[in-house]
């Protein structure tokens, strides 16, 4: 008797969980991605054919090391290194590097597992990977910092290189951080390959907007939604959340659109500014200082703050950019959110909503841009800093922003074409879900059994 998709998914959900025991975040990830390619497991039953669900579940390779180094005080402190290598077949693995006390093998294979499909939407030619550690660097000196960036990168070295691992940056590690890893790498390697990181420095061989690239297209990505529908998002009223990289340039960009932004966060609580967020001011903080934004509202008398995260959610928005990080946004909060009329949310964060709360957005016609297209800005730009090194030039900020508002609208339309192909329309997340994994599929079909 010849198996149904959905039995077929089914017994892969029970090696996942088998072999990845407790690791909720990384079958959370799995979950949500093999749902959504039953309709295209039906109309194609070669992938079941080819067991292209057991192999594209399993990592290609998972390191694991030790990071050693020394504190301010002299005593030597121990951190865990991961990096998981988890698809090439469209190129080297790439995906960022995540320092964080929550970093764990779960979180680093639901990171890479997302990886891949995000990767292969942005049509350019990398594969799939992910790593960090556990480090937590609040309140860590600058000189902790770089001891222990060096230590890591000492393990990490051997497993890298342009043509086969490119690391980046993502929460906990943004340019300085990649700048010495960049410093250590070439000094062991004793030669300069530029691409072997990207996030770089512009003085080294970093692309201009990469820093730009994740927050500026996750807006791009919310664009296109609303301009589908006929709505535009001049004079709206957004909450973003969190308060790094991703959320500066988001904001920056919904202001040059002409939304008002009334709210940001970091780990510890929220600000609420009803006027309208004074990005210099949080730029100032974040980016020179390294303050937390509690801060904000010593300059800013008619902002608020609340300590704690999910209370963000409860203050009225028309758009929604959930930019901090994993499972921000729960079932009540996705409930709140509709309740107060929100029209589109955009995940510049990764998993930043929890399955159920995905539930809660498509089910009252909300428009929902799932992470993995509507956050792949930032890793498509670090191909175009790839591609930069690699001819040895830079290109000016506007041909890489052009170039990155494009691969957005790219990305929109091929989701929207696959949700509309298997029976979904307007569904992004079945959408994106389906068009990332036909191009990995095809390749690794194409490839053998490797
Ligand atoms: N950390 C980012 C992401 O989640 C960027 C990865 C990269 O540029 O390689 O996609």
């Amino acid at each position: 008797k010849q198996q149904s998709a959905r039995e077929y998914v089914q017994s892969i959900y029970e090696t996942v969980i088998h072999r990845n025991q407790g690791e909720k975040e990384f079958f959370q990830a799995v979950k949500e991605i093999l749902d959504s390619l039953i309709p295209v497991l039906e109309a194609n039953p070669h992938y079941i054919e080819h067991s292209i669900l057991e192999r594209i579940t399993e990592p290609e390779r998972l390191i694991s090391f030790r990071v050693p180094w020394v504190d301010d005080n002299g005593k030597a402190q121990v951190n865990r290194g991961f990096r998981v290598q988890f698809n090439s077949v469209l190129g080297p693995y790439k995906g960022g590097l995540r320092f964080h006390p929550s970093v764990n093998a779960s979180i680093i294979k639901f990171l890479g597992f997302e990886q891949i499909f995000k990767n292969s939407l942005t049509g350019q030619p990398i594969g799939g990977g992910k790593g960090g550690s556990d480090f937590d660097p609040k309140g860590k000196s600058e000189q902790e910092i770089m001891r222990f960036t060096q230590s890591f990168m000492t393990e990490l070295y051997r497993y890298i290189g342009p043509d086969i691992d490119v690391p980046a940056g993502d929460i906990g590690v943004g340019a300085r951080e990649i700048g010495y890893m960049f410093g250590q790498f070439k000094r062991i390697r004793s030669g300069n390959e530029a691409g072997v990181l990207t996030g770089k420095g512009l003085g080294y061989g970093g692309s201009l907007a990469r820093k730009e690239a994740t927050g500026y297209g996750c807006v791009y990505f919310v664009n296109e939604m609303m301009q589908a529908k006929g709505l535009s998002l001049e004079g709206r009223t957004a909450v973003v959340s969190g308060s790094g990289n991703v959320s500066i340039y988001a904001i920056e960009k919904l202001q040059q659109f002409g939304a008002k932004i009334v709210a940001c966060s970091d780990s510890n609580g929220y600000i609420h500014d009803p006027e309208g967020i004074d990005l210099a001011l949080v730029k100032q903080l974040k980016e020179v200082e390294r303050k937390r934004i509690s801060e904000y509202v010593k300059a800013r008398p008619n902002a608020t703050y609340t300590p704690g995260c999910e209370g963000i959610w409860s203050i009225p928005c028309e758009i929604a950019l959930p930019c901090a990080t994993q499972n921000e946004i729960d079932e009540q909060s996705a409930q709140t959110l509709v309740d107060n009329g929100v029209i589109a949310v955009g995940e510049g964060a990764n998993m930043p909503s929890t399955l159920s709360a995905i539930d809660v957005f498509l089910n009252n016609n909300v428009l929902f841009g799932p992470a993995k297209a509507a956050n792949a800005g930032g890793v498509a730009v670090s191909s175009l800093e790839m591609a930069q090194n690699s001819m040895r030039l830079s290109w000016s900020f506007e041909e890489v922003d052009a170039k990155l508002h494009e691969i957005m609208r790219d990305i929109y339309r091929n989701s929207e074409a696959a949700a509309a192909k298997y029976g979904y329309p307007g569904n992004l997340v079945v959408g994106s879900n389906i068009a990332g994994f036909v191009r990995v599929a095809d390749a690794m079909i194409a490839q053998g059994v490797v």
